[in-house]
Parts: C-alpha cells; sequence; structure tokens
C-alpha cells in the first residue's frame, strides 16, 4: 500500500467560456484518509457541463475540469476507506452523504446538510504540472482520466454493469427517472407532460410509463425526438411551434390540464407556462437547471397544486443507482438506446458541439 504513487494523466481543462476545452496533463495525488482514486471508464455529456461550458452559468474557480457522470474503476484506497477496495465498479455521485446528519439520516431526501451539493464551491482534487490547483465541476469533474474523490463521492454497483453506456445512470437516467417516480410521484392512470426530451427528458418519459400513467404527453421543439420519446412511453408528441395556440391551453382543452408537469429545460417561461397546465390538485416538477425567479398566482397553489424540486429526482444515489443498474440488467431499462455517440477525450468539444446542436440524446467520452 505505501508504494502509491502520484499518477500523471490526461484531463479536459475548461478555463473560459470562449475556448474549446484544452487536453493537459494533471496530477492525481495519492488517497488519504477516506478518500478513493478512480480510473475513469466513460463519462457523460450533460447539458449542465454545457451551461458552464458555454458560459450560461459563470463561475470564478478557474482552471476546472468538467464532468460529474461518470462509470469507474476504484484504483486505490485511503486507509480510512472501509466499504471499498480497489478493483471495484463505481458511479459517481454528485449528492454525496457524509450519513451522519439529521439529514442523511432522515432517507426520505437525499440532501446532507454537511456535504449539500455545491456546484461552485467545488475542490481542488487535481492539480497542473505547475502545481496550480484544478477545481472538479460539482467537486467531481470526470473528464480526466484518473479523479481523487471522497468515499462519498462514489456509489459501489454490481460488477455486471462494466459497460461503458452505463455511466449515463448516474445522472440522466436517475434524475429523469426518478423526477417522474420519486419527485413528481406519478400516479397510475393518470396525465403527465414532460418538457424538454434531452437524455433526463426522456428518461422522465420512460418513469411516467413506469408508474403507469395513461397519458404521456412529450414536449420539444425539435421534431426528430418524437421516435425515441414515443418509443420511450410517450403516448402524444408535441411540437409547441407548431400549435396555434399555448402548449398548457391545448392540455386543458384536450386533457383538461394534467395531474403531472416534469420541467426539463430549466426556462423561466417554460416553467411557469407548465404550471398553467396543471389541474388544481396537479404537481410541478422542476428538472432543468436554471431559471429566475418564478411567478406563481398564490391562490392557484391554495386548491393543491404543488411544485417539487430536487436534484436527481431526490432519490439517494445508493438506492438509485442499484435499482436502475439491476432494471439494466433485468432487460427492463433501455438505457443503450439513449447512447447515440461515443467520443475519446481528445474529442470532447465536438461532443459539447454536438449536443449544443440537439444532435444527440447522450455522447459520452470513453477512455
Ligand atoms: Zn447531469
Ligand atoms: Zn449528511
Amino acid at each position: 500500500m505505501s508504494q502509491l504513487k502520484a499518477i500523471t494523466c490526461k484531463a479536459a481543462i475548461f478555463r473560459d467560456a470562449n475556448q474549446p476545452l484544452s487536453i493537459e496533463s494533471v496530477i492525481i495525488d495519492v488517497p488519504l484518509a477516506d478518500h478513493v482514486r478512480i480510473k475513469m471508464i466513460s463519462a457523460g455529456i450533460c447539458a449542465s457541463d454545457g451551461h458552464i461550458k458555454w458560459g450560461h452559468m459563470k463561475t470564478s474557480n478557474l482552471p476546472m475540469v468538467l464532468g460529474h457522470e461518470g462509470l469507474a474503476l476504484v484504483e486505490s484506497v485511503g486507509p480510512e476507506v472501509k466499504q471499498l477496495q480497489a478493483g471495484d465498479l463505481v458511479l459517481t455521485n454528485i449528492m454525496s452523504q457524509c450519513d451522519q446528519c439529521k439529514d442523511c439520516q432522515d432517507r426520505s431526501s437525499n440532501f446532507c446538510e454537511k456535504d449539500g451539493f455545491q456546484i461552485r464551491n467545488a475542490s481542488t482534487n487535481k492539480k497542473l504540472e505547475d502545481g496550480t490547483g484544478v477545481w472538479g465541476f460539482c467537486r467531481l469533474g470526470v473528464f480526466s482520466e484518473y479523479v481523487l474523490l471522497k468515499q462519498s463521492q462514489v456509489v459501489k454497483i454490481d460488477p455486471r454493469l462494466n459497460k461503458e453506456n452505463c455511466c449515463i445512470i448516474s445522472c440522466a437516467v436517475m434524475t429523469g427517472f426518478f423526477s417522474a417516480t420519486n419527485l413528481a410521484k406519478v400516479s397510475p392512470n393518470s396525465t403527465a407532460c414532460v418538457i424538454g426530451l434531452g437524455a433526463i427528458g426522456l428518461n422522465a418519459v420512460f418513469g411516467c410509463k413506469f408508474n403507469g400513467a395513461q397519458n404521456i404527453i412529450a414536449i420539444d421543439i425539435n421534431n426528430s425526438k418524437k421516435a425515441i420519446a414515443l418509443e420511450f412511453g410517450a403516448t402524444e408528441f408535441v411540437n409547441p411551434q407548431e400549435l396555434d395556440r399555448p402548449v398548457e391551453q391545448y392540455l386543458k382543452e384536450k386533457y383538461g390540464g394534467v395531474h403531472y408537469a416534469i420541467e426539463c429545460i430549466g426556462n423561466q417561461g417554460v416553467m411557469e407556462s407548465a404550471f398553467k397546465a396543471l389541474k388544481p390538485t396537479g404537481t410541478l416538477a422542476l428538472v432543468g437547471v436554471g431559471g429566475k425567479t418564478l411567478n406563481f398566482p398564490a391562490i392557484e397553489m391554495l386548491t393543491g397544486r404543488t411544485v417539487a424540486g430536487g436534484f436527481l429526482g431526490k432519490k439517494r444515489s445508493d438506492e438509485g443507482f442499484n435499482q436502475l443498474g439491476e432494471m439494466y440488467l433485468n432487460g427492463q431499462y433501455n438505457i443503450d438506446r439513449l447512447v447515440t455517440h461515443r467520443f475519446s477525450l481528445e474529442q470532447i468539444n465536438d461532443a459539447f458541439q454536438l449536443l449544443k446542436e440537439g444532435k444527440c440524446i447522450r455522447s459520452i467520452i470513453v477512455f
């Protein structure tokens, strides 16, 4: 154990929203205390990484490595790590939990008052060769061949999930599926709409179907998403730009409104329109990252409308990742269908461009 050494490897470095990511050498230290060092197998490109890359979300923690959706093998562990060992297969976890605090003890949510969720207050877990600290997005930064993390930032999964596509379980699948099943709590025979059919939205559509919704309206301005939305369980595809009236009015007229609206874009106007589409006791689940102050008439909340939020569908990663992994292994969940493109780390800028143009469902980096 004592022969462990720092590792020099390649990572994609973000310095400025107007510059491509650059592939550079970084140094990954030996894991101390409760830390683990992981060797990445694959990592998904999520719109949240894009928000930083394209300058929609500002950060002063530079240079930074983006990436939070990852599949990896544990390479080595610190002396206090008891639950993990070298060779274990893990998914990276944006909602790390200390398992000691009040929030963690109350298993109804995935929020930890100690570890919390931090996008901008990211840790420096890598160094450039000149010694400059490199920040990790969501305290992770998985667009790097190796990553040093706290043990709570990874979740051990079934070794049979050692398939490159499975990296997307850690954000897209987890967030989408549990936003429908756990955050919105879609009920059987209900009417639900999902707005924004990226990888997260399509998984939300599948979650609505899994929970037995009767009408599932998939909404996107990109008609190329129609076929896959229907495949994942949508009963109708609507392009709001092709309607002659606002989409909320259309939903009211056709269905009397929706019991559940799941917003996967992060746009203030879309969130407010989704609220207007709700039945008097409907639930709006906010999943997309972004938006500013929302305006809802208080009187309309009094009939029983609910607005719900929570990262990763408010589901604990240890439970959620393993449930989804099992569904994949049983052939219940077609995760492979969602990975449309594969790139090497050197091609990462092309992967972001494809996402920006809406031409992929999920692209992954294969290390
Ligand atoms: Zn994500
Ligand atoms: Zn905690």
